[in-house]
């Protein structure tokens, strides 16, 4: 067994995954180029879009903030993952999902072919609540222009909300997670899936077998969606 093949057996193991599930590796060469052209709806470029977050006032979080966290990845990425807001490293660092919870969501983009680098990785909020309380409704609602510019740059096959937070915000609803995952979604005409975070999934290993599915339903859905 090569080394790759190795790694991919570790993160479905990760993952609770058997091993002989169907084999989808990450190819270099289907990440596609940054293209720098893109603009938002509102005519503003990913740079501009960069700096108005940096400086971004609208609300409380700025005081508290060591600094805002816009998201990494592939701004032409086929899947956006969205989590809920920057917790204490990754206020720290000034990238999403660093701490365990975010070495799971790597190993569960491994395992379904995907990776940090091909993916885009955004939060709700862009600023870390203090004490990593749940986001006031009026942060989460003073943010989501720059996560919808965003979307719009980034236009994914596919997005995958990742645990309660994300999925009522983008759902505009209060169901839980439970209730909402496993099935098809959508945000205007972009398909979205909705699974388990990784921090829950940490705490509650027994549900990764239902990540994994909506994984896969992801996977489907991406790959059925728009050329
Ligand atoms: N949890 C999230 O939802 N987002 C992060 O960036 C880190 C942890």
């Amino acid at each position: 067994m090569n080394e790759s093949e190795q790694q991919r057996r570790a993160y479905l193991q990760a993952m609770d995954i058997d091993i002989w599930l169907p084999r989808v590796s990450p190819d270099i060469d289907d990440v596609p180029a940054v293209v720098d052209t893109d603009v938002t709806t509102a005519g503003i470029d990913w740079e501009t879009l960069q700096q108005r977050v940096a400086e971004c006032t609208r609300c409380e979080l700025a005081q508290s903030r060591t600094q805002t966290v816009f998201g990494v990845g592939n701004r032409d990425a086929d899947w956006l993952i969205i989590g809920e807001a920057p917790g204490a490293e990754e206020d720290r660092r000034g990238e999403p999902f660093v701490g365990r919870a975010g070495q799971l969501l790597d190993q569960m983009l491994q395992a379904i072919g995907q990776s940090r680098e091909a993916v885009f990785i955004a939060n709700i909020l862009k600023c870390r609540p203090p004490n990593n309380r749940d986001p006031k409704p009026a942060e989460a609602a003073a943010c989501r222009e720059y996560l919808q510019q965003q979307i719009d740059v980034v236009r994914p096959k596919i997005i995958l909300a990742v645990g309660r937070i994300a999925a009522q915000n983008l759902l505009d609803c209060s169901d839980p997670v439970g209730r909402m995952r496993g099935r098809a979604h959508a945000l205007g005409d972009i398909p979205l899936v909705v699974t388990y975070h990784p921090a829950y999934l940490l705490r509650s290993p027994s549900q990764k077998k239902k990540a994994w599915s909506d994984l896969c339903l992801a996977r489907r859905l991406a790959a059925e969606s728009r050329p």
